[in-house]
C-alpha cells in the first residue's frame, strides 16, 4: 500500500493491513493490530474469533434444563436457583456500598447493574442453564473458542443476549422492508468483570454438567484407562499361549499352490532352453 512501508503489518493472520499507527501511544498487545482488527478484539476479546450464532446454543440450554427437570430430587435445581442468589447477594452488596458512598470502580459498578438487570428478569434457574450450556458447548466444541480471552467475551454476550431484553435493540431497515435486531455492546472492561464474576459463580454446575455427559459418553477418565489396560495385560498373562502354528498364519489354499508349481516349472524350462542356446 502506498505510503505504508514503515508501518508494520497487522498481526492477525491473513489480515494483511498495516497495523494501527500512533506515534504518541504507548506500544501495547493492541497496537500490533489495525483498525478493524482492534474493533473485533474489543467486541469479542480476540479478532480471530467469530459470531457464536444462538441457533448453536438454544438446543444445549433446552438439554440443561431437561436434566433439571429429570433430577428426581430435585437438588439440582435447588443448587442452580442458590449459585444465582449468591451472586445476586454479592451484585446487590456491591451496589449498596456504592450508595453508601464508597469507591467502587466504574467498570465494576456497571458490570454488576447488568448482571442484576439478567437476574431481574428471568428464573434463577433459566440463568443457571444458560451457564452450564455454555459451559458444555465448549467441551464438545473446543475450538469455538480461539482463546481464554475470546471465551469470557462470548461467554457474557451470549448469556446476556439470551436472558436479557435491553441488551438487543432493533431498527427498521428500508431497503428489505424487515426489522434488524442488533446486540448492544458493553465496554470490553465491564465484559472482562462480568465474566470474572460469572465464570466463577457457574463453574460447579459446568463442571457436573461435563462430567454427566463424558459418562453418558462412555469417555473415560485418565485413571479408568489405566485401569482397564491393566486388567487386559493380567488377562493376557493368566491365559496359557496354545501350542502349534499362529491362527494369523497364512495358509495357501490348493489352487495358489497349483499356480506356484506351474510358475517354477515354467521358469525351469525357460532355463533350460537358455542353458542349450549358450
Ligand atoms: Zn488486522
Amino acid at each position: 500500500m502506498k505510503g505504508s512501508f514503515t508501518r508494520p503489518v497487522c498481526e492477525t493472520p491473513g489480515c494483511g493491513r498495516p497495523s494501527r499507527f500512533n506515534p504518541y501511544a504507548v506500544v501495547r498487545q493492541n497496537s500490533r493490530w489495525c483498525e478493524p482488527c482492534r474493533n473485533r478484539w474489543r467486541r469479542w476479546g480476540d479478532p480471530r474469533q467469530s459470531v457464536l450464532q444462538m441457533k448453536a446454543l438454544i438446543p444445549i440450554v433446552r438439554k440443561v434444563l431437561g436434566v433439571i427437570e429429570r433430577d428426581r430430587t430435585t437438588k439440582i435445581a435447588a443448587g442452580a436457583s442458590q449459585l444465582c442468589l449468591n451472586l445476586r447477594d454479592h451484585v446487590e452488596e456491591v451496589l449498596a456500598d456504592l450508595e453508601r458512598g464508597q469507591t467502587v470502580w466504574r467498570w465494576t459498578d456497571r458490570a454488576c447493574r447488568e448482571i442484576l438487570r439478567c437476574l431481574r428478569e428471568n428464573e434463577p434457574v433459566k440463568c443457571a442453564a444458560v451457564a452450564g450450556a455454555l459451559f458444555l458447548l465448549r467441551e464438545r466444541a473446543p475450538r469455538t473458542f480461539v482463546s481464554e480471552e475470546a471465551w469470557v467475551h462470548t461467554f457474557v454476550r451470549s448469556w446476556r443476549k439470551m436472558l436479557s431484553d435491553t441488551a438487543v435493540g432493533s431498527y427498521w431497515d428500508h431497503r428489505e422492508q424487515k426489522v434488524h435486531k442488533v446486540y448492544k455492546e458493553l465496554p470490553w472492561q465491564v465484559v472482562q468483570n462480568m465474566g470474572q464474576l460469572l465464570i466463577t459463580t457457574f463453574a460447579p454446575l459446568g463442571a457436573r454438567l461435563i462430567l454427566l455427559e463424558q459418562r453418558r459418553r462412555g469417555k473415560l477418565g485418565q485413571e479408568a484407562v489405566k485401569q482397564s489396560l491393566d486388567a487386559g495385560f493380567e488377562d493376557l498373562l493368566k491365559s496359557k499361549r496354545k501350542k502349534g502354528p499362529s491362527p494369523n498364519r497364512y495358509v495357501p489354499t490348493q489352487q495358489h499352490k497349483q499356480r506356484m508349481s506351474e510358475s517354477i516349472k515354467r521358469w525351469w524350462s525357460q532355463r533350460k532352453l537358455a542353458q542349450k542356446k549358450s
